[in-house]
């Protein structure tokens, strides 16, 4: 196909009331520049990765029209620290449309910093290059841990300056989504009293995301609970792998249970549940140890928005919305106490004392400023070699701690039926030798704002696809921060 035959999109949102969203062009650019296409990625959207590519500068900067795409902004509110916003909406985001991927599945095509829309308000629309790149690697690097995310497509250059508090280059991002719908977009709707339209989110919702409720009984309910049961689901996964979302407001919480916005995001280095990055969450809101709670508070939210549909009668809506935010607790532990057993290689013979096992190993994680990733990635060693204890001499300041506790994990361990290689191969597939390591992230991203030197950019990528095999060439990237390369914060 050339360049002018229409892709095969579907726009399913477009076709939604007009109170959804407005239809809105990209700005163009003046001088685009494709610098990272993701290619096995638009092979699975079923597209011609040839001539995207060969189009991209034109076509992922928004100058060249997708054919076939019905260019939007989607409108929604939310809590943004806990305090409500009426309208927000993608300021300067993008829906190009949908298309039906090699698995059936429907996902968003979208620009982010393609130009201002109507719900800009004081914003330029533009994103610049750092959080670009940021957005790229580390949704990327989610999807190759096995978590739920947005995914980068491409990014593109813009050769245009933006204006922050110093002059960036800009740099426009194309993500992928299984929708780009928020606890936000409920939110919109029910603000407004306008039930209708919840019900027709609701209904779009169901059709998309789960078909399963659509003969349930209740399935608004059941809509409610599903997506509970998904965010639940979604955050043990952060946990487990030490990310920090930074900006969990109900806008950036997807309906999809995909994790979604990048801005200010980090994974922990040493263990420490206030762990806080982002520049502005000043109060640690969103600290790590923080994020189930956070998330059964957005879900409340959406209980809340959803209040209109769940039941004619209100006082059973009331009953039943609040049921379903104390089962997000639930829905959290069963899978937090699934996830930590596997990391710490207990199999399914669930015993009381293991609980103080897995207490005891935090503690001394925590006390001895060990670092997350590394800790959990040598215990699969440990697992599997009885002598090889040193190894955790270089995780904890004092290593003799962790003697005791190693002995009584290893007596644990022997009464199950597994054979130590195999332990030690389970648990190397749930923990990680590669995270992005934020000072790893800041030097890419550095190099390429800098210097415009992308090669960090492409090997860090490269690394972060396989982030459960051991890559011993590139063990660097395994390590934390050596004193002095810590990064504090991090910035939208
Ligand atoms: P976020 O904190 O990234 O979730 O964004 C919150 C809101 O601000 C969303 O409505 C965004 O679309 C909007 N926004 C963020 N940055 C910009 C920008 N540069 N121009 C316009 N809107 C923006
Ligand atoms: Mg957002
Ligand atoms: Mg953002």
């Amino acid at each position: 196909a050339g360049a002018t035959g229409a892709l095969p999109f579907d726009n399913s949102y477009a076709r939604l009331p007009d109170a959804f969203f407005t239809p809105v062009d990209p700005t163009p650019v003046e001088a685009p520049m494709l610098i990272a296409f993701n290619r096995p990625l638009a092979e699975e959207l079923g597209l011609d990765a040839d001539r995207l590519e060969r189009h991209g500068a034109g076509y992922f900067s928004g100058n060249v029209p997708l054919p076939g795409s019905l260019p939007l902004a989607m409108a929604y509110a939310g809590h943004q620290f806990g305090q409500f916003v009426p309208q927000l909406g993608d300021g300067r985001a993008i829906l190009l449309g949908e298309v039906i991927d090699r698995n059936g599945k429907r996902r968003d095509i979208q620009l982010k910093g393609a130009g201002p829309t109507p719900y800009s308000r004081r914003g330029d629309g533009r994103a610049a290059l750092g959080p670009v790149l940021r957005e790229y690697i580390i949704s990327e690097a989610m999807h190759a841990l096995g978590i739920p995310t947005t995914r980068a497509l491409a990014a593109v250059a813009t050769g245009q300056p933006v204006h922050r508090d110093r002059v960036l280059p800009g740099a426009v991002f194309t993500r992928v989504a299984g929708s780009h719908i928020r606890v936000g977009t409920f939110q919109f709707f029910a603000a407004r009293g306008d039930t209708e339209n919840v019900r027709v989110l609701a209904d779009h919702v169901i059709d998309r995301h789960y078909p399963e409720l659509k003969g349930a009984e209740k399935p608004y309910l059941a809509l409610l609970d599903a997506v509970a049961e998904r965010q639940a689901s979604l955050i043990t996964k952060w946990l487990g792998v030490g990310f920090i979302h930074g900006v969990m407001n109900t806008d950036n919480m997807t309906i999809s249970g995909e994790t979604i916005d990048f801005g200010p995001c980090a994974f922990m280095d040493r263990y420490d549940p206030r762990t806080v990055y982002s520049s502005i969450d000043r109060n640690g809101r969103y600290a790590f140890g923080n994020q189930p709670g956070i998330g059964q508070w957005n879900i409340a939210r959406l209980a809340e928005a959803m209040l209109a549909i769940l039941d004619e009668d209100q006082d059973k809506a009331v009953e039943a919305a609040n049921a379903a935010v104390g089962r997000f607790m639930e829905r959290f532990q069963t899978h937090w106490t699934r996830t930590i057993r596997a990391k710490l290689g207990l199999g399914d013979d669930e015993r009381d004392e293991d609980q103080d096992l897995i207490r005891e190993l935090l503690v001394a994680l925590y006390e001895q400023k060990a670092d997350y990733t590394l800790a959990f990635r040598r215990l699969a060693d440990c697992a599997q070699d009885d002598a090889a204890d040193p190894a955790l001499g270089v995780l904890l300041e004092d290593a003799a701690v962790l003697a005791p506790w190693l002995s009584t994990w290893r007596a644990r361990l022997a009464q199950d039926a597994t054979s130590p290689a195999a332990r030690a191969e389970a648990m190397r597939r749930v923990n990680p030798a590669f995270i992005p390591r934020n000072h790893k992230v800041e030097e890419a991203l550095n190099a390429a704002i800098d210097d415009g030197d992308f090669s960090l950019f492409a090997a860090l990528n490269d690394v972060l696809a396989r982030p459960y095999e051991d890559q011993p060439r590139f063990a660097a990237y395994a390590l934390p921060p050596a004193p002095g390369e810590e990064i504090a914060a991090t910035f939208c």
